[in-house]
């Protein structure tokens, strides 16, 4: 019975060398072939990582709505939405999701935050001048004849 001859290859992993007589032995041990597998396969499913991405994004946002500015203490239920939605392509990513109260993730119907920020700008402005206006009668009442 013939020897079947020693081959040095890298793991996979570790990448330490190790002696093998199978070609396809990519890991030196059991461990490095599951943690390597346990590693990868979490870049290809979306449901877990998603959950962890999920209070990533809640932990930068500081558990408050980006909209409203309100959070848990001020009773509101907060949800992390995406900005490009799903319906557009949007990915689960850390970068495409921000954090949202219920109320503000309703009214929302697929308008990107770019937009509603512009929109919110253009009612803050709105107001701010209405109250401008409103100082600036009752300032001025006494010159009504
Ligand atoms: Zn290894
Ligand atoms: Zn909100």
């Amino acid at each position: 019975m013939g020897k079947k001859e020693l081959i040095t290859k890298k793991c996979k992993y570790c990448g330490e060398e190790f002696k093998t007589t199978r070609k396809q032995h990519v890991f030196c041990k059991t461990k490095c072939s599951t943690s390597w597998y346990k590693e990868n396969k979490k870049d290809y499913s979306n449901k877990t990582p998603y959950l962890k991405v999920r209070f990533a994004v809640l932990e930068r946002d500081g558990f408050t709505c980006q909209y409203c500015g309100r959070g848990v203490k001020d009773g509101v239920k907060l949800e992390v939405e995406h900005l490009r939605p799903r319906s557009k392509g949007g990915t689960n990513e850390y970068i495409n999701l921000v954090t949202s109260c219920q109320e503000c993730n309703l009214g929302k119907s697929d308008v990107l935050l770019s937009q509603r920020q512009e929109y919110k700008q253009k009612q803050r402005i709105l107001k701010e001048t209405t109250r401008k206006i409103k100082t600036m009668i009752n300032k001025n009442q006494n010159w009504q004849c």
